[in-house]
């Protein structure tokens, strides 16, 4: 049985203990379990997460290696895989990732049917594809962070240049979480006006906008090795809009049936979150260049997914 509240966030790295520890700040679960191969880190990370309990709204820590603390859990946060070596192709790191994702997924679905899993490990599309085939099941219940992370940058880049907080700007980032991923113009607005017929709009600094956003994680990786701030709080927030059943609006990488022209391949899209997961409820207007970018960021996804 459910047990409401309750999320396992597996992978006990730099983006799992953010996750976990923003939930907490942010009083989003009624209880944590932190799961890793590693032991000794899940419970390294735990102890310290509970250190801070007197400051915080409250939640229960857990830790371990056993699948038996997945049982009754809402959310199965999926953050576990293996780091890009160096020399090592992403072709490569997703055949191990990919494996490492399959027996997660099957691990937890062996004692939890009814959670609803986010996906986050990278290359997290072509992962979430992965991962919604070895569960079983239904796609509102396994799905990606998808672009939530790079549309938070490009809300920030462009609220930044506009002198206009993030949060009255409604832009997109869409397709891959990666190097094909686009903004959305022609669906964009600012405090509910057209984007590119607003008064702020200039073509050469929007571009600009979305170029530093596609580039935010190579500059952040290459000068302290790893992101995980960010990630942590749109986890956090994502786990919330489930938990809280907000039926948010949130480009996640959605498993697509037909929706945009494409099947058999996951990517970043708007769906809407709540309490029974994600859904497409309605397609963004795409003009034909947009279009043409969704097809192409959707074969290099469809072809990474294909060398399994
Ligand atoms: P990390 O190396 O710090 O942590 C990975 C953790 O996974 C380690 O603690 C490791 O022990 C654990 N692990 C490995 N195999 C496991 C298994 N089979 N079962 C359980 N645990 C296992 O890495 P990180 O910096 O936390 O990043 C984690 C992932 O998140 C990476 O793939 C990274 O690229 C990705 N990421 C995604 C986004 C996004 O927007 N989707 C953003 C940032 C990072």
């Amino acid at each position: 049985m459910i047990q409401p509240g309750k999320v396992v966030v597996i992978g006990a790295g730099f983006v799992g203990s953010t996750a976990a520890y923003a939930m907490l700040i942010e009083g989003v679960a009624r209880e944590i379990v932190i799961l890793d191969i590693h032991k000794e880190k899940a419970e390294g990370e735990a102890l310290d997460l509970e250190h801070g309990m007197q400051f915080v709204p409250g939640a229960k820590m857990s830790f371990g290696t056993d699948y038996k603390l997945v049982k009754g859990a809402q959310i199965v946060v999926i953050t576990a895989g293996a780091n890009q070596k160096p020399g090592q192709s992403r072709r490569d790191l997703f055949v191990i990732n990919a494996n490492i994702v399959k027996s997660i997924v099957k691990s937890v679905v062996a004692v939890n049917k009814e959670c609803i899993i986010l996906m986050v490990t990278n290359p997290v599309d072509a992962l979430t594809y992965v991962a919604w085939k070895a569960s079983g099941l239904p796609r509102e219940r396994v799905f990606g962070s998808g672009t939530t992370l790079d549309t938070a940058r490009l809300r920030f880049y462009l609220g930044e240049m506009m002198g206009v907080y993030p949060q009255g700007i409604h832009a997109y980032m869409l397709g891959e979480h990666g190097d094909s991923e686009f903004p959305g113009w022609s669906a964009a607005s600012v405090g509910g006006v057209d984007l590119q017929k607003s008064k702020v709009w200039n073509t050469a600094k929007m571009e600009q906008a979305a170029l530093k956003t596609k580039r935010a994680a190579y500059e952040i990786i290459s000068r302290k090795g790893a992101t995980y701030y960010a990630i942590g709080l749109v986890i956090a927030r994502l786990v919330r809009d489930m938990l809280d059943d907000t039926r948010s609006i949130m480009p996640l990488s959605m498993v697509l049936k037909g929706e945009y022209g494409l099947n058999g391949v996951s990517l970043g899209v708007p769906a809407v979150l709540g309490a029974s997961g994600a859904q497409i409820k309605q397609e963004l207007p795409l003009n034909a260049e947009e279009k043409k970018k969704l097809r192409i960021s959707a074969k290099i996804i469809k072809d990474l997914i294909d060398k399994l």
